[in-house]
């Protein structure tokens, strides 16, 4: 523990983002550069605790080693701060940017105070490890001659690929995508997670001998057969790529569109430099956002650095309390509402929270030629009946949103299923791959399953953790004993 007293000395100070007027006006990172002077003091906050929630049961589903790092940069040991966050987490600079932190929902500190900015030290101690030349390629020493193909990008594909080449198996990745990275590359938008920050941990995993195949959708133009004999194991990690729809009056309306559609073209345009014709601009528009959560904000994000005339969000569900309800104690993930980047821009650029609870999206109305021109929606309360929640419109309380764009953002239902089909692999009631945490693997021997498409639509965080769990099962099936380390199954979010 750095300083005994710190926590009764120091406040919390998070590190600021950007001015919010100023970064609608770009797609640069939010982040502003913290002082080491900054994290220090918010590092000697941490009080060490004999049992530190904040990095098991509901707190990092990593296992973070988060006090022990707290204390290191509090005594300027940064060097041995990155080794101790490498030893758990294959890639901080995307949990330490885009992760919500369920640690800091679990800190001890967070009983009486604010807790500690974990998720800030974790970022800082990350970015000095490239900066000061830290972070290098880790091929193994040997290799053992088994092959392991792993089907999509996105962390839970990189977290396993990493860990097996760790292991020295020879990995390779099939990715459909024309650039690696799953959803932290075209999902997650630039101003949360840079995509230079993405490539760059790409590239050092290609130096470390992982071999990237892209533009290869496994199950269309790669035969997933071919793989899976070519192959000792493979894992599916997929993702969750099916977006929830909403199948109300005026749904083929033009204008209608899905979040990752909007925003997928938006990063390719940002990457490429140019516009393909599947862009969705929606500069001078009303913009209407269907949805709450990470996609719905991005989507908000996005809309108003094209520069929209207005932006409106609706969520079906109630407002969450400002601070935690009786049945939401410590060190539970605290539901409580928060004001995410994108509300805060809105609010700057518009004087107004884009965020309407509560209320049910009835029909898209017609402009007269096929476009949309306006939402109506409906209030509605919510009631437990038998302690199920039940939705009960309120009369009276038809009212139409102006709306030349629409974006659906309500989540996603599952993997798609030619992958599954095509290798034979169960899928469970969710409809996701069948496979159990833990062992991760699907119906047919030597095929795992890890990720989104195995657990739901999730986190950076849970993906790492599956990632990493699948690599683990899968080193024990091909050599019947394995090094690597089991990530915990925490109860957080
Ligand atoms: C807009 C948005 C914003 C988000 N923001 C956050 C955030 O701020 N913080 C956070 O923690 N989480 C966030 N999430 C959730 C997070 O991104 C996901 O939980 C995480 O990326 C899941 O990782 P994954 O590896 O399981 O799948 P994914 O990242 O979805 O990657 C799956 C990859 O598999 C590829 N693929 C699919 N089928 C095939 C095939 N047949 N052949 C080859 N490749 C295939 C896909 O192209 C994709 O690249 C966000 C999600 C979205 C949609
Ligand atoms: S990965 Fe997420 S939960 Fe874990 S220490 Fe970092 S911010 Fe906290």
């Amino acid at each position: 523990m750095g300083k005994h007293t710190g926590f009764m000395e120091y406040p919390r100070k998070a590190v600021p983002y950007r001015d919010a007027k100023e970064r609608i006006g770009d797609f640069e990172e939010i982040f502003t550069p913290a002082s080491e002077e900054h994290l220090r003091i918010q590092g000697a906050r941490c009080m060490d605790c004999g049992v530190p929630f904040c990095q098991s049961a509901n707190g990092c589903p990593i296992d973070n080693l988060i006090p022990e790092w707290n204390d290191l940069v509090y005594n300027g040991r940064w060097r041995e701060a990155l080794d101790r966050l490498h030893r758990t987490n294959n890639f901080p600079e995307f949990t330490g940017r885009a992760c919500p932190a369920p640690c800091e929902g679990a800190c001890v500190l967070g009983i009486t105070d604010p807790p500690v900015t974990i998720k800030n030290i974790e970022n800082a101690i990350i970015e000095r490890g490239w900066a000061e030349g830290w972070v290098k390629p880790s091929r193994p020493k040997e290799r053992t001659g088994k092959r392991v193909a792993i089907i999509g990008s996105g962390p839970a594909g990189l977290a396993a690929a990493d860990q097996l080449n760790k292991a020295g198996h020879s990995v390779t990745v099939y990715e459909r995508a024309d650039r690696i990275g799953g959803l932290l590359m075209y999902g997650i938008p630039n101003m949360k997670l840079d995509k230079r920050v993405v490539d760059r941990r790409v590239d050092l995993l290609r130096e470390s001998g992982i071999e990237f195949v892209t533009n290869a959708d496994v199950g269309r133009n790669v035969d997933p057969k071919e793989i899976a004999s070519k192959f000792d194991a493979v894992l599916l990690a997929t993702g969750a790529t099916r977006p929830r729809d909403l199948p109300i009056p005026g749904r083929e309306l033009a204008g209608i569109h899905f979040a990752m559609e909007f925003l997928t073209a938006n990063t390719k345009r940002l990457l490429d430099g140019r516009a393909e014709r599947d862009f969705i601009d929606a500069k001078d528009k009303n913009v209407l956002v269907i949805g709450g959560g990470d996609t719905g904000a991005d989507c908000i994000g996005t809309a108003l650095r094209h520069g929209c005339r207005s932006v409106i969000n609706l969520e079906l569900l109630d407002a969450p309390p400002p601070t935690r309800a009786p049945d939401n104690p410590w060190p539970l993930w605290p539901k409580i509402l928060r004001t995410d980047y994108a509300h805060e821009e809105a609010i700057a650029k518009f004087g107004a929270d884009p965020r309407n609870y509560a209320i049910v999206s009835k029909r898209f109305i017609d402009d007269g030629s096929g476009r949309v021109r306006a939402v109506e929606t409906q209030r509605i309360e919510w009631r437990t009946n038998g302690g199920r929640p039940q939705m009960k419109e309120i009369e009276g309380t038809l009212q139409e949103f102006d709306a030349d764009l629409v974006l659906l953002a309500m989540g996603f239902v599952g993997p798609e299923s030619y992958v599954a089909e095509a290798l034979g692999v169960e899928l469970d009631e969710r409809t996701n791959y069948r496979a159990a945490h833990g062992d991760f693997r699907t119906s047919v021997p030597g095929v795992f399953a890890a990720g989104d498409c195995r657990r739901g639509q999730s986190l950076v965080v849970w993906a790492i953790n599956e990632g990493r769990g699948a690599a683990r099962a899968i080193d024990l099936y091909l050599r019947g004993t394995t090094r690597l380390p089991a990530p915990g199954i925490s109860l957080g979010v």
